[in-house]
């Protein structure tokens, strides 16, 4: 674990500084126009949460889903309105089905989950900058109000006062240490783990531990609660686009055919009926190679769906691009100005060091 801590931090560190003397150079600026000559594609941007944390170490949830804080998301805008133009999702997909030209340098903002801050922080600032966004949500989640489960997990994680995980379905039983520096980094080896087993076995696993250590999700909190009805209302009222995020944020590839289907049309239907308009468009929950397949794709299709976003990292080339599986650039909070403008100008090279997907917490996991 130390050795994958230390490598991340580091690959991190070596991207954000060689993201930042590019910026300082001005060389950006030409090699985009350079870049625009001979690859023609389209950028999406995935946010999470935009959120300003004064003391990192005592947030008790997932920091790796804070893709910004205020001042920084504001900045990254106001470059996204100097260097690039910004469009609607639904502008990107209607011109690329059509086969309609699009401005170069076309980016689609679009954040994932639902979270409140989205409301609070993130919506005044793209409202006042006049950039045009997409919030993909989970539709259970903003009707029950409830916290995320793979966010409550780290949570847990975070607050137990148990000294070992013992969850004999996903065949561990391994100490938890004592440091929040090194919970953090056990609940992200933790997640990726339970991501590989079945959706019920994951939330069988999550409730279990909810149970044994006495923090139901019921009990929530203000730093992890997922926007309202009423405020979702508002923003597609002031012309921002709202698209699904599944009902319950499981991975739809560890779903079986009947829940798969459930997920996709219910939330849907669900988006349809609260804000009165037609909900063409899906993020994928979580996203990433495990989390959709041929067989998601094909029930998105079914349910009517004009487009699905990927949590796969990358842009979309005109020539090659498929609308039911957008990549996009996650935008993450060690990001600075000068990274996000590397990134976003030279997405082969500069994009945030890929997590690994393998975990090393079962290493030490005793078999049931
Ligand atoms: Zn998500």
């Amino acid at each position: 674990m130390a050795r994958r801590e230390h490598s991340d931090i580091e690959a991190v560190g070596i991207r954000a500084r060689i993201g930042e003397m590019f910026y300082a150079s001005g060389l950006l600026p030409p090699l985009q126009k350079l870049r625009a000559l001979v690859r023609d594609d389209l950028r999406i941007l995935a946010y999470h949460r935009i959120l300003d944390i004064p003391d990192t170490d005592a947030f008790e949830f997932d920091l790796e889903l804070i893709s910004a804080d205020a001042d920084g998301f504001r900045a990254q805008l106001g470059l996204l309105k100097r260097r690039f133009q910004p469009l609607p999702l639904g502008e990107m997909v209607d011109a690329l089905v059509s086969g309609r030209r699009l401005p170069k340098n076309a980016v689609a903002v679009t954040f994932d989950d639902g979270y409140e801050d989205n409301y609070r922080v993130a919506y005044p600032i793209l409202r006042e900058l006049g950039v045009p966004a997409t919030f993909f949500v989970s539709t259970g989640h903003i009707d029950s109000g409830q916290p995320f489960a793979y966010d409550w997990l780290v949570h847990m994680i975070l607050r137990t006062g148990a000294l070992r995980l013992k969850l004999p379905e996903l065949n561990l039983d391994v100490p938890i240490p004592p440091s929040r520096s090194a919970r953090r980094l056990f609940a992200a080896d933790l997640l990726r783990h339970i991501k590989a087993f079945d959706s019920a076995l994951q939330m069988a696993a999550i409730m279990r531990m909810e149970q044994e250590w006495d923090m139901p999700r019921s009990a929530s909190s203000p730093d992890c609660r997922p926007m309202s009805w009423k405020q979702l209302r508002e923003m597609h009222a002031s012309g921002f686009e709202i698209g699904s995020h599944g009902v319950s944020h499981q991975m739809l590839a560890k779903l079986p055919d009947d829940r798969l289907h459930g997920e996709l049309k219910q939330s849907k239907a669900t988006l349809e009926r609260e804000l009165h308009v037609t909900a063409p468009f899906l993020a994928y929950p979580v996203g990433g190679d495990l989390a959709f397949d041929h067989r998601v794709i094909n029930a998105t299709k079914a349910a009517g769906y004009a487009a699905a976003c990927s949590y796969v990292y990358g842009t979309n080339r005109r020539t090659s691009w498929n609308q039911f599986s957008l990549n996009r650039l996650p935008v993450e909070r060690e990001m600075g100005t000068g990274w996000f403008a590397a990134m976003l100008t030279l997405p082969e090279f500069m994009g945030y060091p890929i997590k690994n997907l393998t975990t090393n917490i079962s290493d030490t996991a005793c078999s049931s």
